[in-house]
């Protein structure tokens, strides 16, 4: 027999690896995004957004009794190469990118409304109340992509065809 609650402090501790995968990622890319300065601003702000959220991650783990002196980091724990599928080395990065960060968001999106759903069932309506409050950031960041996604394409499509071939920093 394993308790919900047991499954949850599980969950949680993937979750703080995605955070960590998450601002990882975003950090790879503002190292490089070069004439994309709306994407830009958008991905470091989004990066403490990420942190925050790991905090919260480690705040539930506590409340749930639980050490996080082990917890999981690093890349690739959930979404397998992400690197790769992040496209960090493609001279159409910036587009490739941005439908990997989309996808990352509705990733995020998903893992938060599982675990929203197993805090209730579990008999923890405050560490639900703080996951919302996480399910809710990753809404918005999906809908700010969603809304550039076209306007990002078409603008790398347009400076190729203008001749640019380098669309970050190498
Ligand atoms: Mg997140
Ligand atoms: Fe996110």
């Amino acid at each position: 027999m394993t308790h919900p609650k047991d499954v949850l402090i599980d969950w949680l501790r993937d979750a703080h690896a995605m955070e960590s995968q998450a601002v990882e990622m975003l950090e790879r890319q503002v190292d490089r995004i070069e004439n994309y300065p709306d994407l830009l601003v958008k991905a470091r702000e989004h990066i403490e957004v990420s942190k925050r959220q790991a905090d919260r991650v480690r705040q539930c783990l506590k409340m749930l009794g639980t050490d996080t002196s082990s917890i999981k980091t690093g890349i690739g724990m959930l979404m397998g190469n992400a690197q790769s599928l992040s496209g960090v080395f493609a001279s159409d990065e910036i587009v490739k990118a941005s439908v990997f960060n989309y996808a990352f968001e509705h990733f995020e999106i998903a893992n938060y409304r599982a675990m929203i759903a197993a805090a209730t069932t579990a008999g923890q309506p405050e560490i639900a109340r703080i996951l919302q409050q996480s399910l809710d950031e990753e809404v918005e960041m999906a809908g700010w992509l969603e809304q550039r996604l076209p306007q990002v394409t078409a603008t790398f499509l347009a400076r190729r065809e203008a001749g640019a071939t380098v669309e970050a920093k190498r």
